[in-house]
């Protein structure tokens, strides 16, 4: 067995956790990862704080595991409620939140003043520096590899991971770029305590995302996503299709693009009817370049159970070269 901060601290056999994805942290996903490991639902893929509430007591029914609650806070079209989601679902008594985006700091002080735990993700050490002066539990450090948004600073996890362990106090798990067992191995060896994966977990049995998406994942390698929003200083990795090809050439005309010129293809809403409908090519929609890795479409158990066997492997290999330089992993 792998234990680590992450496993003592969650209570969790598997040092992996599901962080946010929007319109993919859903119940019955959190649920099924809950039952193996720890997963946060995302807040706002619900409407509203009351819809938050009802997904949190939705998620209890099929589990009697801990999960949490994830909280992004990154431009959007309509802004949310953000201190309203805060609210619910500490008042429907949860106990461990995942933030990121831009100045969480109000939000974070609240989650800790309500005694709960807070994994904080971010892109850049000075960001994550900052994190641990607010006193945050454990940092997840977002590679350039992940899906969604990874900061401006494109800075790979190799790095990044390398640098946390020289400059970070409290423990870190490593995010973007992992699917697999080896990439667990990878990242406790770069001295994180686990890791956190989205979409691998995206496609599994229980995601309730369209058998043709999940289909397109494991078609799909790792030179099918792409970067939009880099002229806004927003950067998302999504998959790229035709609308976020449309994007990124609207965003390259002369004299750039305003968020306006593309507000329409762009829409999370849009985004939404993908995973409901199945067409790939209806907008756009986050993919890290662990598609690349994803051959297949297992349960969340199976998935974990694997990860762990190959982790557990490919250390004892590492170890055993000592003895055998010659061993191949
Ligand atoms: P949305 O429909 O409000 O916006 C769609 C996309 O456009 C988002 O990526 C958003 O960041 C971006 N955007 C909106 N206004 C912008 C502006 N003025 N300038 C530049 N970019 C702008 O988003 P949504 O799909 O309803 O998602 C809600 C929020 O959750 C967004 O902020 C989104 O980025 C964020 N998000 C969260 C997760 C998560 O895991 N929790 C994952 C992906 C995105």
């Amino acid at each position: 067995m792998l234990h680590t901060p992450l496993t003592k601290l969650l209570g969790i056999r598997v040092p992996v956790v599901q962080g946010g994805m929007q319109w993919v942290g859903l119940p019955k996903l959190v649920a099924a990862v809950s039952n193996a490991t720890q997963c946060v639902i995302t807040a706002l893929t619900q409407p509203s704080p009351m819809a938050l509430r009802h997904a949190i007591r939705e998620t209890r029914a099929m589990t009697d595991k801990p999960f949490g609650v994830n909280i992004t806070l990154l431009p959007t079209i309509n802004p949310p409620d953000y201190e309203g989601y805060a609210k619910a679902a500490v008042e429907e008594g949860v106990k461990i939140f995942e933030t990121a985006g831009n100045n969480p700091g109000p939000l974070i002080k609240f989650f800790k003043s309500q005694g709960c735990l807070v994994i904080h993700k971010c892109t850049t050490i000075r960001h994550a520096k900052s994190a641990e002066k607010m006193g945050v539990d454990i940092l997840s450090i977002d590679g350039f590899e992940c899906a969604g948004h990874p900061g401006e600073d494109d800075i790979g996890g190799l790095v990044l991971l390398a640098r946390a362990a020289k400059e970070l106090k409290v423990p870190y798990i490593a995010s973007g770029g992992i699917a697999d067992g080896r990439g667990l191995a990878g990242a406790l060896a770069l001295g994180a305590a686990g890791v956190n994966m989205g979409t691998r977990f995206m496609c599994t049995v229980e995601s309730s995302v369209h058998e043709n998406i999940k289909q397109k994942i494991v078609e799909s390698n790792e030179t099918d996503t792409v970067h939009i929003f880099r002229t806004l200083r927003n950067t998302a990795r999504v998959f790229k299709n035709k609308v976020s090809m449309e994007v990124v050439a609207i965003e390259r005309r002369p004299g750039g693009a305003k968020f306006e010129d593309i507000r329409e293809l762009v829409s999370g809403q849009r985004g939404r009817i993908v995973y409901e409908n199945g067409d790939p090519d209806h907008g756009i929609w986050s993919a890290g370049i662990t598609i690349g890795l994803i051959n297949d479409i297992p349960t969340c158990q199976e998935l974990l159970e694997r990860m762990e066997r190959e982790a557990e492997e490919i250390i004892g290999h590492i170890s055993s070269l000592s003895v055998n330089p010659k061993a191949k992993l």
